[in-house]
């Protein structure tokens, strides 16, 4: 979010930016896992980053998300004091807030949560109403701003890991991934929890992300009427307490709980994590039915220690590394401003802007079947016969929306990034029964090998060959018989492989088929194409 957001606004100006991502998609860092709240801005100390740029972030939002084709809701929100002497904090959060300059807060009584939200416990005492607080969809925005950044001339760089930046005469001047190297004026840093690696690289320690770990709950839509807006319990120290909320998609999440986790890829949840969000969620709305969550999961957030606000600002002692690190909550909802902030220091630090007469800041919303009315989606399966073929049952998502997805201008090649930019995948059943039609429709439009085809990147393979082994043996015999091969036997292998991804490569060698050692590539393509006649016809047209 943070990272998409600075290039987006760089790309207002005549400048070149490179955005480098070391994973195969954006939004896949903690920007994919968290509340998806825009926050009102009265829980930061006044005179940080924090509450600064929550309050600024907060104003941008309905504006970029009008631009750029992002789902958002001025929904209010609400801290709820469930006990008669909580409510003193609320009016010290609404003063916290008028300091920050949030508009619209106000203590309200229990009669008047209750007509607003009737699920919420009916132990309530009072409310803090904040009505600028929202929803949002963080990958969206993420998406859109890399998508609008990319329209106007910023180069994109995914599953490119920064590896090392040189340094001379104590300005970083390039930025090492594999296989590339970027000479630059300007570095900035916002990877995220990992950000302070990042800074290590030029020889500086000012700070430590110390990852602290959010779990949560999220529930179908068949609940999501159960609330209208964000619940918060009156908050600790440390955190903001465990959120029962609305999603801009009708579902409804619960969480997170706060655990400090020692390493940066612990997304685990636990027995224990989900059971004190559950607790947690039920003292806010005690109706919360568990057995309609239909997935679980964590994020991490980048704790700066031992800083505790956002750190923003050139690097000590290297004036053109600027960081724009520990952004832990509200980041998503400071991200607009953070990229106002980094954009200002930037040019303080001698950058020069001059606006470009060619930005567009708009981004059109991609189409969503969903949200269409009968008459729309007749006109567009008139048009295309993809629009009426369902992939994705439980969110109503179609080929037309997919293959869209996979060819817009930040490159799509993951199911989660089917998921996030389609909804494929999102619903009841999580991908149960629309993520081997997804697998398909990446390999056919992206000439990928299925077997290739990721869930995130990286090492997260679906497939690892064909099983039906028998049935393909037989259509390879015919196959191969057909075309007068002496090499069509019925000695097949009997592992139920064919080719797994190295067999898929090294096919044209020989390996990975049995006993039919000279099968050509062209020879493997043809046999796959019979089972697909044979068996696709019997099972959605395609295997
Ligand atoms: C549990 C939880 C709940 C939250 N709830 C809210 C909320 O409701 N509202 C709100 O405003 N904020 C919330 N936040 C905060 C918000 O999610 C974060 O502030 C925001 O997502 C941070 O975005 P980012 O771009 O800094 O980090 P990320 O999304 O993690 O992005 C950093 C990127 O850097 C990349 N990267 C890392 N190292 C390298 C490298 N070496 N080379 C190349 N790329 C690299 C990563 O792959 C990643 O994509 C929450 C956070 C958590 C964890």
């Amino acid at each position: 979010m943070v990272g998409t957001g600075i290039a987006r606004e760089l790309s207002r100006y005549d400048v070149r930016v490179v955005l480098v991502e070391k994973r195969a998609d954006v939004a896949f860092g903690t920007t994919k896992a968290n509340t998806a709240l825009v926050h009102a801005g009265y829980d930061a100390e006044p005179g940080t980053w924090k509450a600064r740029l929550n309050v600024r972030g907060n104003a941008l939002y309905p504006k970029v998300c009008a631009e750029l084709g992002v789902s958002y809701k001025n929904t209010g929100s609400l801290v709820v004091a469930l006990a008669e002497e909580q409510t003193v904090h609320l009016h010290e959060l609404r003063a916290r807030g008028e300091t920050n300059g949030v508009p619209g807060l106000e203590v309200i009584p229990r009669e008047r949560v209750l007509a607003i939200e009737p699920g919420v416990s009916p132990s309530v005492a009072a409310a803090l109403w904040a009505p600028t607080g929202g929803i949002t969809s963080p990958w969206e925005l993420a998406i859109a701003y890399a998508e609008n950044a990319v329209a106007n001339g910023v180069e994109l760089l995914l599953s490119s890991p920064v590896i090392g930046i040189d340094m001379r005469g104590g300005r970083a001047v390039s930025v090492r991934c594999p296989g590339v190297v970027i000479y630059t004026q300007f570095v900035v840093n916002a990877a995220g929890i990992w950000a302070d690696d990042i800074e290590r690289m030029i020889n500086r320690d000012d700070f430590e992300i110390t990852p602290r770990r959010g779990e949560y709950y999220l529930f179908d839509r068949r609940v999501g009427h159960l609330v209208s807006r964000p619940l918060f319990p009156v908050p600790s120290q440390a955190t903001k307490g465990i959120v029962v909320a609305p999603t801009v998609d009708g579902n409804l999440i619960a969480g997170p709980n706060a655990l400090l986790v020692g390493d940066k890829g612990d997304l685990a949840t636990t027995a224990a994590g989900l059971a004190e969000v559950i607790d947690g969620a039920r003292k806010l709305v005690p109706g919360l039915p568990v057995r309609e969550s239909i997935t679980n999961f964590a994020g991490l957030r980048a704790v700066a220690v031992p800083v505790g606000d956002f750190v923003i600002g050139a690097s000590p002692g290297v004036p053109n590394f600027v960081n724009a690190a520990g952004i832990q909550s509200p980041g998503l909802t400071a991200a607009p401003a953070i990229a106002e902030a980094v954009r200002d220091i930037l040019a303080d630090a001698g950058l020069v802007l001059v606006e470009k007469p060619t930005f567009n800041p708009v981004r059109e919303r991609p189409t969503r079947f969903s949200e269409l009315g009968r008459d729309e989606q007749s006109a567009l399966i008139e048009k295309n016969p993809l629009w009426g073929h369902i992939i994705c049952r439980c969110e109503t998502v179609t080929e037309a929306e997919i293959v869209e997805a996979l060819h817009r201008p930040v490159p799509c090649t993951t199911l989660d990034g089917v998921k996030f930019r389609t909804r494929a995948g999102a619903g009841r059943c999580q991908g149960g029964f629309c993520g081997p039609r997804v697998v398909d429709i990446i390999h056919r439009e992206l000439d990928t090998p299925m077997e290739h085809v990721t869930k995130k990147g990286g090492g997260s393979y679906i497939l690892s060959g064909p099983s039906k082994g028998p049935l393909l043996e037989q259509a390879a015999c015919r196959c191969l018989a057909d075309a007068g091969c002496n090499a069509a036997r019925d000695d097949g292998p009997d592992d139920g492989q064919v080719c797994g991804r190295a067999g898929a490569e090294d096919v044209g060698e020989g390996v990975g088929r049995g006993d039919h050692g000279n099968l050509g590539e062209q020879d493997v393509c043809r046999i796959e194409t019979r089972e697909r006649e044979e068996v696709g016809g019997h099972a959605h047209g395609r295997v």
